[in-house]
């Protein structure tokens, strides 16, 4: 294995792949040191990265104040002006995928190929796609009341504070950019401490761009630290944030005090179904397809719940098929399953496994880290009928471990899949249409995905149910949180010309 080695050439610099990063803020158009610097790893094998700057209090309140500073100008572009920029900016990004694949594999360990073909390519779409949606769509048919004209509008509402998580930093990154700075909002991005480079990168393409100075601004460093002081912030006008459930209610703790509106992305604990008339090489086809990413997908359908006549059909052909999982460097092109992102993580996800062993759950296949390679390689791991109420089906675990079930009618099923805190997505496999309509519309999820995965609309709505989200991600849903949301009524009276 090649080491993945950053190199540290110069005060604030690092060269990670050949690219060079600046591994201070970006704030108000320029390049913001901090006293303090936490250290990034790569989850390939752990080699150093770079030392990357440490944000607090004062970088928020510098961060805050420029974004501040340069929302009148921004909005007031209106949504053509900021178009050409958003354009350019989606054409850059395109320019530099290969850079921005490389970049991000080095930091959170996911698959190079998807970076290049699937994820990088969708960062530009993200950003192309509000910026197009705020010039042609968002628009409301005037109506009259009794005469008076409603004139609907979605006007920029401010600063926009945006906190990412690790497992697709740009592209999670990208779904609240392009539709912040769209809708006219300046934004401050804190993307995870452990996965600081794309966001970095990405705000020197925002200035080639010629966005201007405080539109778009990146600060780093720890949620506890810089994260906390932004949330808490009284001059912002948005929080869109996406992450963990215990993360969530602390954020919200904090907007409750200035009214902050928020929009959350949280966890999951999906289901994917398999009723009795499925297609079973399609259900084992999509069952296996939820390691991807090594389980860190916040949608997997984690939860396989299958029913009880084909159980042993589909748990046979399952096996077979997920024990060919290619697990190694994501660098390489054969490789289908990457490392953890982090120690700390892959220890969670290991005490998750350990615990449900210690406790009797019959895992038949996994279970233990990848001993031929060293570091943070978890193997594929299927726990077969755990008990239902135990932490393994019922906590998101976000790695590669997955928990078959079984059940025998369609209602038992139902009731199955509804029966977490969560409602992110659910994955429903069955040969029948008017079954799987009727079964669909008894699944609480923000998603359903039926003899399908991973089929994504930017004009479909996006977010989760119950403790799996706050709010509606895509489309005029986006522009609904991002904006202020306006009726303006003329009158027919009171005209002088
Ligand atoms: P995970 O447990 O998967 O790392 P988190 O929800 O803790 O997920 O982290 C997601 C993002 O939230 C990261 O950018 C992190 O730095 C940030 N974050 C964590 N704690 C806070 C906080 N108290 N306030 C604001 N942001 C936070």
């Amino acid at each position: 294995m090649n080491r993945a080695k950053g190199k540290e050439i110069g005060l604030n610099t690092i060269e990670v792949v050949g690219t060079k990063i600046d591994t201070r803020h970006y704030i108000g158009g320029q390049r913001v040191e901090s006293a303090e610097a936490f250290t990034n790893t790569s989850p390939i094998d752990g080699s150093f990265l770079g030392d990357i700057c440490r944000g607090t209090q004062k970088e928020a309140d510098l961060a805050v104040a420029a974004a501040k500073a340069a929302f009148p100008a921004w909005a007031a572009l209106g949504p053509k002006g900021r178009g050409v920029l958003l354009l350019r900016l989606a054409e850059l990004v395109e320019e530099n995928i290969e850079t921005l694949a490389q970049l991000e594999t080095m930091d959170n360990g996911s698959l190079l190929r998807s970076h290049r073909r699937g994820v990088m390519p969708r960062v530009a779409m993200n950003i192309r796609f509000f910026a197009e949606w705020a010039i042609n769509e968002l628009q409301h048919p005037d109506f009259e009341t009794r005469g008076h004209t409603n004139k609907i509008s979605w006007d920029p509402s401010g600063v926009a504070v945006l906190i990412t998580p690790w497992n697709a930093p740009l592209m999670l990154a990208t779904w609240k950019i392009g539709p912040a700075l769209a809708a006219g909002d300046t934004v401050i991005l804190k993307p995870a401490e452990w996965t600081p480079l794309s966001a970095s990168f990405f705000a020197d393409l925002t200035k080639q761009a010629g966005i201007p100075d405080g539109v778009f601004n990146v600060v780093q460093g720890f949620g506890k630290e810089i994260g906390a002081a932004l949330v808490a912030h009284p001059d912002i006008a948005r929080i869109s944030f996406t992450g963990s459930v215990p993360t969530a209610k602390v954020i919200a703790r904090s907007a409750a005090d200035n009214l902050t509106p928020v929009s959350f992305e949280l966890g999951g604990k999906s289901p994917c179904v398999v009723l009795e008339d499925a297609d079973i090489d399609l259900a084992v086809e999509l069952a296996v397809e939820q390691y991807d990413n090594a389980g860190q997908v916040c949608l997997s359908g984690t939860r396989i719940l299958v029913h009880e006549n084909i159980a042993d059909a589909f748990a046979l052909k399952f096996k077979e098929k997920a024990l060919q999982i290619i697990q190694g460097d994501p660098r390489d092109e054969a490789t289908q399953i990457g490392p953890q992102i982090h120690q700390v993580h892959f220890d969670r996800v290991k005490g998750f496994v350990d615990r449900a062993k210690e406790s009797g759950a019959n895992i038949i296949m996994g279970g233990e880290p990848n001993s031929d390679l060293c570091g943070l390689y978890f193997r594929p791991t299927l726990v077969m009928n755990p008990d239902p109420t135990s932490e393994i089906v019922t906590s998101e675990v976000f790695g590669p471990v997955l928990c078959l079930q079984t059940f025998k009618t369609d209602e038992e099923a139902i009731a199955m899949a509804n029966s977490t805190e969560f409602g992110l997505a659910a994955i429903l496999v069955s040969g029948n249409k008017e079954r799987a309509e009727r079964v669909a519309k008894q699944l609480v999820a923000g998603t359903i995905w039926v003899n399908c995965f991973f089929v994504r609309d930017l004009r479909a709505p996006f977010g989760g149910s119950k403790k799996s989200g706050i709010g509606r991600e895509g489309g005029n849903w986006s522009f609904d949180f991002y904006a202020d949301v306006k009726n303006t009524v003329v009158s027919p009276n009171g005209w002088k010309e």
